[in-house]
């Protein structure tokens, strides 16, 4: 079994990276929003629908098996983060099988790309002959297809497909290489910012918390079952003072008796009225 420490603290690094990497993704389709309000086709119309079909017949675009008995899933050929910088728009939007989905994701994820200038084209580079021995996405090409020769032309059959199909769609194809000069160095800079705030505002919200925390230790036990934990410190008003909750119907109706000192426990109700409300 895996060490469950190190399991907890990449979960916990992970939280601020997936609340940086959302900010890029709802970035990216903005972006797709305003670059594509003017193309002739739309992604979720029908033409777009049907132009998708032809291409590639109801199989997955990548492995070419069926999408009717296998689990599919809407797929973006440049993946839609700062390093591949794609877009929701039509000539990027797929549908692939989930599988081919998951395993792309290890390209898509890289920074810098060995096998072609695409997370896509990378993604179907992996023949089992470019790779070092025990690469995981050459080893799930190797399942798909034992016999090499069979897998290399089945996989640049792949590329040639997918190349054919983005020809279809100009607007994106002349917007490509803008995209990937200009975007992955400022998405990196929005990524960068987002877990710097994030790390920023954690800290300060954690410190307000501690100061919060530290008042209410003021709170005498048995007020309320919420703050019953708590003692109360030294205050100078209150020195001698005995006084106890008598009659309250919610911790915002507090009324209190004593022996004596009517004005110290006039002073401490209206210190406990206002730090609980
Ligand atoms: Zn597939
Ligand atoms: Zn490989």
């Amino acid at each position: 079994m895996r060490d469950p420490t190190l399991l907890l603290r990449r979960a916990t690094r992970r939280a601020k990276s997936d609340v940086a990497n959302k900010l890029v993704s709802m970035f990216l389709h903005e972006l797709s929003r305003k670059m594509s309000q003017d193309w002739a086709i739309r992604v979720e119309g029908i033409e777009y629908g049907d132009l998708v079909r032809k291409w590639f017949n109801s199989q997955c675009p990548y492995c070419g098996r069926s999408l009717e008995d296998r689990e599919a899933i809407i797929e973006h050929l440049d993946g839609m983060n700062r390093y591949r910088v794609g877009l929701h728009v039509p000539g990027n939007v797929l549908v692939a099988c989930k599988d081919c989905n998951l395993k792309k994701r290890a390209d898509d994820a890289l920074k810098e790309l060995s096998l072609a200038d695409s997370g896509w084209a990378s993604f179907l580079s992996h023949d089992g002959t470019r790779c070092a021995t025990g690469c995981p996405t050459c080893g799930y090409w190797k399942g798909v297809w034992p016999e090499v020769t069979e897998r290399k032309l089945r996989l640049s059959e792949s590329v040639k497909r997918i190349r054919s199909f983005r020809r279809e769609f100009p607007e994106f194809e002349r917007a490509l290489p803008h995209l990937r000069s200009t975007l992955p160095g400022l998405l990196t800079k929005l990524y960068s910012d987002c877990q710097r705030f994030a790390k920023d505002e954690i800290a300060s919200l954690l410190e307000r918390f501690n100061r919060i925390s530290a008042a209410a230790n003021l709170q005498p036990r048995g007020v309320s079952p919420g703050i019953s934990r708590f003692q109360p410190l030294p205050h100078p008003l209150w020195d001698g003072v005995e006084a106890h909750r008598v009659n309250a119907t919610s911790t915002r109706e507090l009324h209190w008796s004593s022996a004596g000192h009517p004005e110290k426990i006039a002073h401490r109700a209206s210190c406990w009225t206002s730090w609980i409300r």
